[in-house]
Parts: C-alpha cells; sequence; structure tokens
C-alpha cells in the first residue's frame, strides 16, 4: 500500500494482462518492509525486451543486452528487467553473458543477499525463497547460497555487504561474513569506480560506524588503493568517533579519515585521490576539510582571511560535525574548541566582502589611477587592498583604497 507501488501497479497489470509475470523486485520490496524511502522501483518480468518495448511505446533502452528497458509512465521512470541469470562469470566481475529464463525463481537466486531476494506481486503477496523477511526480521546480511561461490562470481558484493550495513543498521551474518574474510583479496580485480561508489555511499550512511567496523575486520580495506596498511588509522577512527554522528558527505570521511592517520600534506591527498579516482572537485573538497580540520585543531577562533579563503558551506559542515560530535563526547572533539555555529555565521557575515568582486576596485581602476609600468605590481595591489579589507585595516572606497595602495 506504499504510493510509490500503487503508481507503479498499472506496469505490472498491464504486462499482466498480456500474459506475462511481473513483481516489483529488489531493494524496493526491501526498504518497502523496512518503512525505509523507495529509491527506484524495479520490475522483473517474463517478458522478453521487445515484449516490454511493445507493450510501453515511451521507453529508453538502457541495458537491452542484460534485459532491461526503462519505461516512462506517468511522470516517473521505471526499469523492467527480464527474468535472467547470469553465465559465464570471468575475472570475479561482473557476468559476460545474461541467459533469459522464464522463472522468477531463477532470477532470485542471482541476486546479491537475501533480503534483496524479494519479489512482490500485484496482489500485494511476496515471493520468499530464501527467508529474506527472516533476515530482514533479524536484521542480517545472508548471501544468497554460498558466500563463498557468490563473491567469486561478482567481487563487488563484498563491499556492497558493507555498505548496506552502514546504510540499514543490519550486522553480516557468520558464514558471509567469514566468506568475506577469506575472499576480501578478490576485491582486487574490481574496478576501482565502483568499489568508490559503494565506499562513499558508506561514508555517507547513518551507520557508518558499524559498516566501516566491518570494513576494516573483514580486512576488505587491505585490498583497496592506498589503503593496504591503514588498518590502525581506520581504528583509531572508530575508536575516536562517535557513531552517533553521521558524516553529512563522503568529502568530509575522506578528510577526518586523513587527518587521523596523519596525512597531512596536499602530495598525500593528491596521491589518494588518484589512487581511488576520486573527481577533482571532490579532491578539492577533501584538502580544504583536512585544512580546515588543521587549522581548527590549532585555533579557537576563525581569523578574518582565513573564514574569507575558505568555502562557508564546508566550514559550517565541519562546525556541524564537530558539535555533533562534542554532543556524544567523543574523543575527536576533545581536538577542538566547540565554537558557536551562529557566531561562525555571523563572523562570515560581517566580513567587508566576500569575494575580490567585492572590492571597491578593479584592476582597471588600478591602471587608471596609478599608471604603474609594472604590470605584475597590478595583482599584487589588488590583493593586498582585498586583504586589508577584508582585516578591517581600509575602508572598501576607491579614495581610501587608492590611498592605502600609494604607501606601496
Ligand atoms: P539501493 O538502490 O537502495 O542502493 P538496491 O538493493 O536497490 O539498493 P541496486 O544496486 O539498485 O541495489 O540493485 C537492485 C537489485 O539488483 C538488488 O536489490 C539486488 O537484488 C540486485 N543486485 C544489484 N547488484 C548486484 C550484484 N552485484 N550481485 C547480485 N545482485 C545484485
Ligand atoms: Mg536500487
Amino acid at each position: 500500500d506504499n504510493p510509490k507501488f500503487q503508481a507503479a501497479l498499472p506496469i505490472v497489470e498491464r504486462l499482466e494482462a498480456a500474459g506475462f509475470d511481473a513483481y516489483f523486485v529488489g531493494g524496493c520490496v526491501r526498504d518497502g518492509i523496512l518503512g525505509r524511502p523507495i529509491n527506484d522501483i524495479d520490475i522483473a518480468s517474463s517478458a522478453y525486451p521487445e515484449e516490454v518495448q511493445r507493450l510501453f511505446p515511451k521507453h529508453f533502452d538502457v541495458g537491452l543486452e542484460h534485459g532491461t528497458v526503462m519505461v516512462w509512465f506517468q511522470q516517473d521512470t521505471y526499469e523492467i528487467t527480464t527474468f535472467r541469470t547470469e553465465a559465464e562469470y570471468q575475472d570475479f566481475r561482473r557476468p559476460d553473458s545474461v541467459t533469459f529464463v522464464q522463472d522468477l525463481s531463477e532470477d532470485l537466486l542471482r541476486r546479491d543477499f537475501t533480503m534483496n531476494a524479494l519479489a512482490l506481486n500485484s496482489k500485494g503477496q511476496i515471493v520468499d525463497y530464501f527467508s529474506g523477511q527472516q533476515a530482514i526480521a533479524k536484521k542480517e546480511i545472508v548471501a544468497v547460497g554460498n558466500p563463498y561461490d557468490r563473491f567469486h562470481e561478482d567481487a563487488l558484493r563484498m563491499m556492497r555487504a558493507v555498505r548496506f550495513s552502514g546504510q540499514l543498521g543490519f550486522t553480516i551474518a557468520s558464514e558471509t561474513w567469514q566468506g568475506i574474510c577469506d575472499n576480501a583479496q578478490l576485491l582486487e580485480k574490481i574496478a576501482i569506480e565502483r568499489i568508490l561508489v559503494e565506499m562513499n555511499k558508506l561514508w555517507e550512511s547513518p551507520y557508518w560506524h558499524q559498516g566501516i567496523t566491518a570494513y576494516t575486520q573483514t580486512g576488505l580495506y587491505a585490498y583497496c588503493p592506498g589503503l593496504q596498511n591503514w588498518e590502525s588509522p581506520l581504528s583509531q577512527l572508530l575508536a575516536d568517533l562517535s557513531s552517533d554522528m553521521a558524516f553529512t558527505e563522503s568529502s568530509l570521511a575522506w578528510a577526518v579519515l586523513l587527518w587521523t592517520a596523519g596525512c597531512l600534506a596536499d602530495d598525500d591527498h593528491k596521491k589518494l585521490a588518484r589512487a581511488w579516482k576520486i573527481s577533482n572537485a571532490d579532491r578539492d573538497r577533501i584538502s580544504a576539510y583536512v585544512a580546515l580540520l588543521i587549522y581548527r585543531s590549532d585555533h579557537a577562533t576563525y581569523d578574518s582571511w582565513f573564514l574569507y579563503q575558505q568555502d562557508i558551506d564546508q566550514v559550517l559542515k565541519l562546525e556541524r560535525f564537530i558539535h555533533g560530535q562534542a554532543d556524544q563526547d567523543s574523543h575527536f572533539a576533545t581536538y577542538f574548541h566547540i565554537l558557536d555555529l551562529d557566531q561562525v555565521k555571523k563572523s562570515y557575515q560581517n566580513l567587508p566582502i566576500h569575494q575580490l568582486k567585492d572590492l571597491a576596485i578593479n584592476g582597471r581602476d588600478i591602471i587608471h589611477h596609478f599608471a604603474p609600468d609594472n604590470k605584475a605590481w597590478i595583482g599584487k595591489a589588488l590583493k593586498l587592498a582585498e586583504k586589508a579589507v577584508v582585516l578591517g585595516q581600509v575602508s572598501n572606497e576607491p579614495t581610501a583604497l587608492f590611498a592605502y595602495l600609494t604607501d606601496y
């Protein structure tokens, strides 16, 4: 009776009316049972892609070779995937080919965890061949079938297990856990981009502490680039931080980890970012957070010029994080003076200017006024004026600024 399922019900009914089997499957069924917000509705059907395309004229092909057709239905998109098995696994990665099947049970068999191997039919009945509902009730992540085989087929599933642990607050069942411990090295075969997606979801998850604990204790970290010998920083992070305050973004989490590890130099961040193929934008955010952590562990207040040079959004996110940690009496919080958030906001708002564009004079004004021989002096003069205004040493008016610069 979830409105999301209600909205998608006509799709399943249209497939059924045409003589096919169709079910809601995967994460949406799991999240529906858990009462979590549902991400996207996935539908599995006995209909072949061409038949789905015929039944739903408004479609686009996203993964036809995998049997997936994206359907546009009443302002929303849905993925309809033909029942399939995944044959011929090579290199511990995704399958090379898929085989379409007529039976739902075979399709559910290929799925990673029992909580993700549930299906829901149009009458609201749940199909559960692997006791997925029981696993959800017990808050357990259980591999479908033999964990060893399943992680050999696709090693990314091990990262998915710790990521789901972080997102759902579930524990990893003992056989599945053992399967991860024994096969962790297979992670080396997986493209780092796909590991990063799971890692960042884990950092941003509400139960990240539980997920990172699993990531550390199973030894998965040791097969991730740049983290081979990071058991002690990871354990330190887990010991220092309260589990009750989540990271608002993965960049902040990476920065806190780097800071905890004592990797403070820009080059350290660049190396890690390169190894993980972290985007340049994210890398810069990580570096900025590390710089903020260094500054804040050393200063009881923000100096105007320092604050002016920061991204205020990052400053406030970090301050909120430190606050949350302090509220939980974490060891991490003892490294910092606790600042009043409104005070920080006010300090920022009260800065005379917030960017170079706000300065009352620009390069052209300087040329007009001073007619300098030395072009390089223009930039220097602007910087001087900018800093003096931010520090309140001179007012932001052309006359005052020209007078100030005349002395240089
Ligand atoms: P969310 O979208 O909230 O992250 P999800 O469970 O929907 O979680 P998806 O990655 O969207 O996860 O995958 C949808 C479904 O496809 C899963 O529930 C699972 O049944 C199956 N699945 C996805 N990836 C794998 C995999 N690597 N191995 C086996 N089954 C998988
Ligand atoms: Mg999903």
